[in-house]
């Protein structure tokens, strides 16, 4: 499954608590770039200028490096991806590499959230954690960043019957309740169960 929505929708926060719930690891480019950063590798090096400016790190070195992780062993009875894909080449790339391994997507949950609310947490998280792309300046473009090349993505899945949209606004308990509750729904529809009511 995919886990979507914009800087500050609370993705990696319920990314983490929904894959352990169905015991599937939790992908986030995000952290995986940001690792990378911290320990001053070749890929953190070519990474960290963009990051820092809230800007996308290039589709060839994001499609690289989740090709690797979901060619390891424990992606074998799924995996949450959280922050990719963000581009739809990404989408192409993620297409292309399920379809090689006879897989597919079950579901994209959409997190969804206002935009003021989203600078808000993010100025929140700011003082908190000392991101460096979590800068005032840097939130708005990445929030515009996002408009303009990821939220496309979202009428893709949709279009595709697998986008489920979740307010994601409240406690985070409530919000990770919410997405129980809208899995749970896709899940009898797929077993056919809903349909011979
Ligand atoms: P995140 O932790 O998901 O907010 O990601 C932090 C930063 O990592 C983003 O602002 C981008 O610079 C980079 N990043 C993470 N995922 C991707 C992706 N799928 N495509 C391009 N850049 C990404």
């Amino acid at each position: 499954m995919l886990i979507i929505g914009p800087p500050g929708a609370g993705k990696g926060t319920q990314a983490e608590r929904v894959a352990r719930f169905y015991d599937i690891p939790a992908i986030s480019t995000g952290d995986i770039f940001r690792a990378n950063v911290a320990e001053g590798t070749p890929l953190g090096l070519q990474a960290k200028d963009y990051i820092d400016r809230g800007a996308y790190v290039p589709d060839e070195l994001t499609n690289a490096l989740v090709l690797d992780r979901l060619g390891q062993d424990d992606v074998a009875n799924g995996f949450l991806l959280d922050g990719f894909p963000r581009t739809l080449a990404q989408v192409s790339t993620l297409d292309e590499c399920l379809e090689q391994s006879d897989s597919g997507l079950d579901v994209v949950v959409q997190l969804a959230v206002e935009p003021e609310e989203v600078v808000r947490r993010l100025l929140k998280r700011s003082a908190d954690q000392g991101r460096s792309d979590d800068t005032e300046d840097v939130i708005r473009h990445r929030l515009a960043v996002y408009q303009e090349q990821t939220h496309p993505l979202i009428a893709v899945y949709a279009e595709r019957g697998l986008l489920l949209s979740v307010d994601a606004q409240g406690p985070m308990e409530t919000v990770t309740q919410r997405i129980h509750d809208a899995l749970d729904g896709a899940v009898l529809r797929g077993s056919g169960a809903a349909s011979a009511e």
